[in-house]
């Protein structure tokens, strides 16, 4: 796997912006929503959030993507997403995220724009098959959107490339793979269904990956790639969750927090991490793409997963737009542009 070069924030900024291109193999993806005047560290990000999950249909599993999704029902129910990455869940950081959900009657109809391509979609029904970006939310949705596409989760974040603040973000998961019997085996297990929950909305932070690997041993993220999300209990971590590394991601001055104000000391006062935190010297990923990766299904391929599949693309729709995709392939799937 190809290493990335290190960079530090505004190295990265720069470079960034030179290129649309130029991926940047940190966990921080380079973008981020604006939060306006809010005071660092103290609840930075509000986010306005939604859901719209298809019904459960046909044979097989029959329950819903809610309990992953919502906060847990009861005290012996393990955490939803939105729970987990709010609070300061298995770690012992404080989250710089205040969720806000949007609760609508159905049908809702919304002005945004399609998720892929991009294009404006006027007074449409926000569907679960649709799934369109909405300005100023993240929108979840899940659906049985075959297997035909590969994927077992998908992220589109659109954002202004002058400023890398986002403008609307969507995360999608593929109820194909855990419910078809030809995969469901694989996929269908509450670690996977928990880890890929944590991991789609992670990434409409903001966050990109903390590792593009399925086989090595969990790092305890469920930014990291994951085939088992459990982990052994030893080496290899539990990835169900988020993790304190993605806490910290947030929580610097890059994305939604100021380090300084929480424990551990200041900013150059040397010794342990929180305090003088360098968010992107051991955020690295190592899978950037050559300029020559070309196109892909999603437009620019910026970045490969570790079995040289195009996981990170760029397509840019103007000046001031652009969307980014985060993919998460499904086992076995090659999708053009693989090497
Ligand atoms: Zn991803």
């Amino acid at each position: 796997m190809k290493k990335s070069i290190i960079l530090g924030g505004a190295a990265a900024l720069a470079l960034a912006t030179t290129s649309a291109s130029a991926g940047t193999g940190h966990q921080w993806a380079d973008l981020r929503w604006d939060i306006g005047g809010a005071t660092p560290g103290a609840d930075a990000l509000q986010m306005k959030i939604s859901h719209v999950f298809a019904p459960p249909s046909g044979t097989g599993w029959s329950g819903t993507w809610d309990k992953y999704y919502s906060q847990a029902a009861s005290p012996t129910q393990r955490p939803g997403a939105l729970e987990k990455w709010q609070s300061d869940f298995s770690t012992d950081l404080p989250s710089p995220i205040v969720l806000t959900e949007i609760t609508t009657q159905s049908p809702r109809y919304v002005d945004g724009y399609d998720p892929e391509t991009g294009d404006p979609v006027t007074n449409a029904e926000v569907t679960s098959s649709l799934c369109p970006g909405i300005p100023g939310e993240v929108l979840v949705c899940s659906d049985h959107y075959s297997t035909d596409v590969g994927w077992v989760g998908i992220a589109n974040i659109d954002y202004d490339p002058s400023t890398f603040h986002l403008l609307w973000a969507t995360a999608r998961i593929n109820d194909s793979y855990f419910r078809d019997a030809r995969y469901s085996s694989a996929y269908d297990d509450e670690g996977q269904r928990e880890f890929v929950m944590c991991h789609e909305i992670g990434h409409t932070w903001g966050l990109g990956h903390l590792d593009e690997a399925f086989y090595n041993p969990n790092k305890g993220s469920c930014m990291d790639y994951t085939a088992n999300a459990y982990g052994d209990g030893k080496r290899s971590k539990d990835n169900r969750d988020p993790g304190k590394v993605d806490y910290e991601v947030l929580l610097s001055t890059t994305m939604y927090g100021d380090l300084t104000s929480t424990k551990g000391g200041g900013k150059k006062g040397g010794g342990g991490r929180p305090g003088n935190l360098d968010p992107f010297q051991f955020r690295e990923v190592g899978a950037v793409a050559p300029a020559s990766a070309g196109k892909g299904r999603y437009g620019e391929i910026v970045g490969f997963d570790s079995e040289g599949r195009p996981n990170e693309y760029v397509k840019v729709i103007n000046s001031r737009r652009a969307i980014r995709t985060f993919v998460t392939w499904a086992r076995g799937y090659r999708p053009e542009g693989s090497r």
